[in-house]
């Protein structure tokens, strides 16, 4: 078992590095010794102090606003805080937004995974001590599967179908690349959809939760056919800590909820859940009242809008390497998962 004294964690301000500081921050979690826990986070509309604010007294936690693509700050950190592992969650993450926009995705995503990779390599160059890189990304580099398709494997073939998709999957080729060629103890975890608290209300489940909340539309891509397969925030972060305490160096792991629904599924289950922890009550001077249509419950707020170009049908993951090889397998089921997460934004929403 690998021990781990100063991290550099990327984007920890967002969704799931958010949730994986608290958790290496807890004195029960496997990473428990941790001297250091150093967060570089820009900031973007994605990442919050408020994700952090649990922890942002703790002694061991520094908080950096900044760039990944700023050289000289990374090394500063990589030198100054004697950083022994960096784990790179920073990223632009919505898939829509890389239809709009795609060129911040290259510009974090590829180029700033490879400042970070030249940072951490200069590091053992310079002084001889390797740095661990941990890089978390995601199913989507392996496309789209059928309904007959076996489960995405670590040995599929990268098949990127969005612009998203693709930046991810340039830079987990470089991380290999830095492994193969220079030597740098790498690792990369390949991960489907997650869901939990401190999650940005563009991404479905919160989107979802927040509409029906605030009684506007809920709209669904397409028939709402597509299949994801959904994993509890939490159980992702063990996962990562797994696999950065005891994964085999230059290793690539899968990480999957073993729960595949499609998104029209996941919509209905959030509007029923809702009906119970926050039942519906109609609101005349709502400004969905004009309609034609009357809304009496939350599923009467769903509808159905144009699909989004290239929208993968399914991702479904094989999880047997991470299961057999390190012991892990998911914890909390989806019914439990999901009234823990909407209980959550019912708090904060209201
Ligand atoms: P997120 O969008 O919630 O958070 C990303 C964070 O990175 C934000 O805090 C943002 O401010 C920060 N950031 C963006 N550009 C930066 C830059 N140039 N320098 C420094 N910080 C920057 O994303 P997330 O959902 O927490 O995802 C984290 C990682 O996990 C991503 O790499 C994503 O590809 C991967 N992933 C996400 C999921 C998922 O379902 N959310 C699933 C599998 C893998």
């Amino acid at each position: 078992m690998r021990k781990l004294k100063n991290i550099l964690v990327t984007g920890g301000s967002g969704f799931i590095g958010s949730n994986f500081i608290k958790m290496v921050l807890n004195e029960d979690s496997f990473l428990s010794g941790i001297e250091k826990v150093i967060n570089i986070d820009k900031l973007t509309y994605a990442g919050s102090l408020t994700n952090n604010e649990l922890y942002q007294n703790d002694h061991r936690y520094i908080f950096v606003k900044d760039d990944i693509c700023n050289k000289e700050i990374v090394n500063n950190l990589i030198n100054d805080f004697n950083v022994d592992a960096i784990i790179n969650f920073a990223a632009e993450s919505h898939v829509d937004n890389s239809i709009e926009k795609p060129g911040e995705f290259i510009q974090t995503n590829i180029i700033g995974t490879y400042n970070l990779l030249e940072c951490a390599n200069n590091k053992r160059l310079l002084n001889g001590n390797s740095i661990l890189f941990l890089h978390v990304s995601t199913d989507e580099v392996y496309g789209s599967l059928s309904l007959e398709d076996e489960k995405f494997t670590e040995l599929n073939r990268y098949k990127p179908n969005s612009p998203y998709s693709a930046s991810k999957a340039a830079s987990d080729h470089l991380v290999r690349a830095w492994n193969k060629t220079f030597g740098l103890e790498t690792l990369i975890t390949n991960c489907s959809n997650n869901y939990g608290p401190n999650q940005n209300e563009e991404k479905l489940i919160p989107k979802t939760i927040s509409r029906a909340i605030s009684k506007k539309p809920i709209d669904i891509y397409g028939e709402g056919k597509n299949i994801r397969d959904w994993l509890y925030v939490e159980d992702h972060c063990k996962a990562i800590i797994k696999v950065l305490t005891q994964g085999e160096i230059g290793n690539t792991y899968n990480i999957g909820g073993l729960n595949e629904i499609s998104n029209k599924e996941i919509v209905g289950i959030i509007c029923d859940r809702l009906e119970v922890l926050y039942p519906f009550k109609e609101n005349p001077s709502s400004p969905d009242s004009t309609n034609t249509k009357k809304i009496n419950s939350y599923s009467d707020l769903i509808r159905f809008v144009a699909d989004r170009p290239g929208h993968d049908f399914r991702y479904s993951i094989n999880t047997k390497k991470i299961q057999d090889g390190l012991g892990w397998e998911p914890s909390v089921n989806f019914e439990l998962g999901i009234e823990k997460t909407i209980n959550w934004y019912i708090d904060k929403l209201t």
